[in-house]
């Protein structure tokens, strides 16, 4: 009964974690995407000025500067929505790992010869069943 109410448990806190960070990567995506766009739009911008600039026969590099300055700061933001979205999966990693090994070390420990349940070495009593380990 506790492993069936524990693994329900389980699937819900991975159906929610997992639902949770696709929306919020959705967001960080869709700013990406955005940034990239304006990125684009700055790129075009500069080159219509610096092409105007030139056919007048005039310096265009201080309105260069301000636009690649423009550019540059899109970049970094794109920068970090890409960390916060390295974040988000290891965030995930962590939480999904936690409760998918509920009890249960990652290597080594001792197997219930009840339940087959791996348990921690230095655990007397098996964490599923309750059946004494040796
Ligand atoms: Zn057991």
């Amino acid at each position: 009964m506790a492993s069936l109410k524990e693994s329900i448990t389980k699937s819900i806190t991975t159906l929610n974690v997992k639902t949770n960070n696709f929306m919020e990567q959705s967001k960080y995506k869709t700013y990406i995407s955005t940034l990239e766009d304006e990125i684009q739009k700055l790129k075009l911008q500069a080159g219509t000025i610096a092409y105007e600039k030139w056919n007048k026969g005039e310096d265009a590099k201080e309105e260069m500067e301000a636009i690649f300055q423009q550019i540059a700061g899109k970049y970094k933001e794109i920068q970090v929505q890409q960390e916060n979205i390295q974040k988000l999966y290891q965030q995930e990693q962590q939480i999904l790992g936690t409760a998918g090994n509920q009890g249960q070390p990652a290597a080594g420990g001792i197997f219930c010869s009840q339940c087959g349940t791996r348990n921690a070495e230095n655990y007397r009593f098996c964490v599923k069943c309750g059946s004494p380990l040796q």
